[in-house]
Order: C-alpha cells, then sequence, then structure tokens
C-alpha cells in the first residue's frame, strides 16, 4: 500500500485521540506530537509540519474550550465525542492541505476516441519514466483508447529495447529505432506515423540525464517545438522526498509542463514528503505510480489518497476502477447481465468475473479502497490471497470446454479430494483435472495474453 508506514504512524495517532479519556489541550499536543514526528520521518518539509501543526490547534483550541466547559455536565460523553471528532477532522483536513496543490488544478486533459492527443513525458534518468509511459498507456487503453508509445530516449543504451518490451507486454504499438541518434527526428517520425494512423494517445519518452544539465532542457524543449505535446508531464522520483521541490522548480523554468506524476511510493519512507513539496509548489500531481506492475499507476487526487493512506478507503475509486474494467470490454459485460437476469451462472462466467478482478491491480490496491479492509489484510494475508487466487486461474486454465460450460455441479462430488482431505487419492475427474491444472498449466496460461496468469501482477 502507498506509504503503509506514514499511515499506520498517523492512523494510530488518530486511535490514541479516541481511546483517550479526557479530551484538553495537553492530549491535543500528544497527538500533534505523533502526527508531526511522522511526518518529518517522511521528509516532509519542516515549515510545512509546523504549519500542519499551528493551524489545526487555532482550529481546534478555542472550539475544544467551548466544549470543555460542558464537561461535567450531563452531556459529558456527548461533549468529548464531539472533541474527538473535532480533532479528527481538523488533522485530517490539515493532511489533504499539505498534499492540495490548491486552486491549479490539474489542466484538462481528457483523451477522447477519434481525436489524437499528444503526451510528451520528461524527467530525470531512473525517475520512472518509461516504466509510467508503459503504464499510463495501459491506463488509456483500459478505457477504450488507441495508445501508442513513442521512444526519444536515444541518450540511455537500451533505452528502446526497455520500451519494445514493455509495451510488448501491454500489446501497445511502439515506435523507435536503433540507428537514429536524433531524438527529435524520431520524435517526430512516431508522432507523424500514429497522427496518420489515427491513435487517440500518442505518448512520448524522452531522455533523461543523471542530473539536471542544459543538454537536457535543450533537447526537451527541441522535442517539445517539434511534437507540439497537448500535454507535457514531468515525471518525479518519490524517493527523493523533499528535493522533488527543487527539481519540479527546475524543470518548470526550462519548460512549461502541464502536470506531475510522482512514482515509487510503494516502498519509500520519503514519499510524504515528495508529495508534499510538489504540492507547495501549486504544480498538480495527476498520478502516482505505487509499483512496478503496469497497473501500478493510481489517479491522484488529495482527499480519496489522504482517506486511502489512512485506511478509511476510497470507495469512488473503486467504482471508478470497476466502471474501467467494465468499459474495457462492454460486450461482455452485457452478455453477463443477460445470463444472470436468465439465472444462468456457468464455470467460465466464474472464471471471467475473477480474470476481470485480477486484471484490476494488485489486491492491495482494490483492499485499500474499501473502508477498513487495508487493515484487516496484513502483508501476508494479501499475498496469501493473491496466491489462491492465481491457483484457481491455473485450475481453470487446466478444464475442458464442456467443464467451463457447465453450471459446476459435475465438481460436487470431487469436492472432498479437491480441497485437499483425499490427497493422491482422488479418482474422480475433478481431482485430476484440479490437481494436473495447478501444476501443469502454468506455462500454458503465461503463453496465453488473455489468461489471468498472463497479467503482469503474475509475475511476481
Ligand atoms: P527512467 O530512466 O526514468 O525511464 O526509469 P525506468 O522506467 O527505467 O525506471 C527505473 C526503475 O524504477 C525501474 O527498476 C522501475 O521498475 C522502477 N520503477 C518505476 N516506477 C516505479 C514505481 O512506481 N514503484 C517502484 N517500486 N518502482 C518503480
Amino acid at each position: 500500500m502507498v506509504l503503509q508506514d506514514l499511515g499506520r504512524r498517523l492512523n494510530s495517532a488518530l486511535q490514541s485521540v479516541s481511546a483517550s479519556s479526557s479530551i484538553d489541550e495537553q492530549a491535543l499536543d500528544a497527538v500533534l506530537k505523533s502526527v508531526c514526528a511522522a511526518l518529518l520521518e517522511s521528509d516532509v518539509n519542516v515549515l510545512l509540519v509546523k504549519r500542519t501543526r499551528e493551524r489545526v490547534k487555532k482550529l481546534v483550541l478555542p472550539q475544544l474550550e467551548q466544549i470543555q466547559a460542558k464537561q461535567g455536565t450531563e452531556h459529558d460523553a456527548m461533549a468529548g465525542n464531539k472533541a474527538k471528532q473535532l480533532i479528527h477532522k481538523a488533522i485530517f483536513d490539515e493532511l489533504v492541505a499539505l498534499v492540495d496543490p490548491g486552486d491549479d488544478a490539474p489542466p484538462a486533459f481528457n483523451p477522447v476516441k477519434g481525436k489524437t492527443q499528444v503526451i510528451m513525458m520528461v524527467g530525470l534518468q531512473g525517475a520512472g519514466k518509461t516504466t509510467t509511459c508503459t503504464k499510463l498507456a495501459t491506463h488509456y487503453q483500459r478505457r477504450g483508447l488507441k495508445v501508442a508509445l513513442v521512444c526519444a530516449d536515444t541518450f540511455r543504451a537500451g533505452a528502446f529495447d526497455q520500451l519494445k518490451q514493455n509495451a510488448t507486454r501491454a500489446k501497445v504499438p511502439f515506435f523507435g529505432s536503433y540507428t537514429e541518434t536524433d531524438p527529435v527526428a524520431i520524435s517526430l517520425q512516431g508522432v507523424q506515423k500514429f497522427r496518420s494512423e489515427r491513435f487517440d494517445v500518442i505518448i512520448v519518452d524522452t531522455s533523461g540525464r543523471h542530473r539536471q544539465e542544459s543538454e537536457l532542457f535543450d533537447e526537451m524543449c527541441q522535442i517539445q517545438d517539434a511534437v507540439e505535446p497537448d500535454m507535457t508531464v514531468l515525471v518525479l522520483d518519490g524517493a527523493i522526498g523533499q528535493a522533488a521541490e527543487a527539481q519540479s522548480q527546475a524543470f518548470k523554468e526550462a519548460s512549461d509542463f502541464g502536470a506531475i506524476i510522482v512514482t515509487k511510493l510503494d516502498g519509500h519512507a520519503k514519499g510524504g514528503g515528495a508529495i508534499s513539496a510538489v504540492a507547495a509548489t501549486h504544480t498538480p500531481i495527476i498520478f502516482i505510480g505505487t509499483g512496478e506492475h503496469l497497473h501500478d499507476l493510481e489517479k491522484f487526487s488529495p482527499r480519496p489518497f489522504i482517506s486511502k493512506m489512512l485506511g478509511m478507503g476510497d470507495m469512488a475509486g473503486l467504482v471508478e476502477r470497476a466502471q474501467e474494467m467494465a468499459m474495457a470490454n462492454p460486450e461482455r459485460q452485457e452478455n453477463m447481465m443477460k445470463k444472470l437476469e436468465k439465472g444462468e451462472f456457468t464455470v467460465r462466467d466464474l472464471k471471467e468475473q475473477m480474470q476481470t478482478i485480477m486484471n484490476m491491480g494488485p489486491l492491495s490496491n482494490l483492499t485499500s479502497m474499501i473502508p477498513g479492509m487495508g487493515a484487516l489484510m496484513g502483508g501476508d494475508t494479501e499475498a496469501e490471497a493473491a496466491k489462491r487466487m492465481k491457483r484457481i486461474a491455473f485450475i481453470f486454465d487446466s478444464m475442458t470446454t464442456e467443464e467451463l460450460d457447465s453450471d459446476g455441479a459435475l465438481f460436487r462430488d470431487a469436492t472432498p479430494a479437491a480441497s485437499g482431505k483425499g490427497k493422491g487419492k482422488g479418482k474422480d475427474k475433478g481431482t485430476v483435472a484440479t490437481t494436473g491444472g495447478a501444476k501443469g498449466a502454468k506455462g500454458k496460461a503465461v503463453a496465453t495474453p488473455k489468461g489471468a496468469a498472463a497479467s503482469d501482477s503474475d509475475s511476481d
């Protein structure tokens, strides 16, 4: 989960308020101390932390005094609860403010079918640019758009191979060259080619450098002039913490980019620092990178982000994700609805629904969107659940057409053996298919693009 440690520490600070018997200024100071310590450890700028602390105190203290005046009366318990809610809300709102770039909302960028939009990705080497290009391509592809990738990174050896490999895996058309050394020429050729083929979204991956240098900025501006992107996106490594502020300022001065994607927020303790530093520069963050896999890209929105981090879920995000999956294959969803109306549900339907869930991304991404669920699913439990789902996917892949199109009744007798009780003794058809499938289907599933086991999250 994104910024799991920070989320856990903030959550436990808020829990301590709920558990405390009396709420006064001392209790407020204690919770703020824990919150500030957690933020500082995540490399949030000390001035921003100080501001957060002061704002919460300024808001809460006068109201707390009023509530305290009622304590000791018959409304004691109610007043206590009100004080706790007040502190929770004030801290939550200030955490949101910390990652909110303010009025500078992300520029409207909603690619639609039938109109070519070009996105140019810039950033330092190693920030996660190439990986993010493919993730973004997958994101738009899932929305039913025709997407292509152009590799204009002629600086890093192997950059084209990396993009090619990622694009092939994501089944996204790509353009690049082993011989052309001029990034401006390549990007222009690629964009022209895909424009003429009426692609909806063309993503251009540009070169990075180890550090900010004039050569990188010159090249960036030349490509920008040549391909005239509809949106330029800066990819920033979240692991750099509050140094993200200086980096985004430098890029901003060199070229006019529209938005930022902060990567590597899954494993790095400094991610909170990076997001708050970027927000402080009033630059919109549109997505965050939450892992190395294709689906590990999340839309960024301050309130749902903080809510999820604190284990309070993001139901709107979950609904959106489910709608995205339905949009990717509307025919299948419609057929499913018709069948369900008629009371039909086969093993194949179950397989397809499970594949849909697996394609929605790692289970942790989904569970963290359901309030309270993230906390219930510890890291190990999630890994176990993912393993179980993969095992079931292998079992489905080993089934015959007759078995898949059945209502599953023919497996009923095989249940004890299939559940492992009859280990090694199962003679019935169901058991043989089950165990044989679980072992033998792996190669087949990986080679089958549509198979659930072929999804990128399977490569763990
Ligand atoms: P580029 O030089 O900017 O194109 O960077 P790459 O796309 O090659 O990424 C550099 C490394 O960061 C690779 O090992 C990626 O797998 C990894 N990476 C990229 N995005 C993320 C992310 O969101 N989370 C994690 N954990 N790793 C990432």
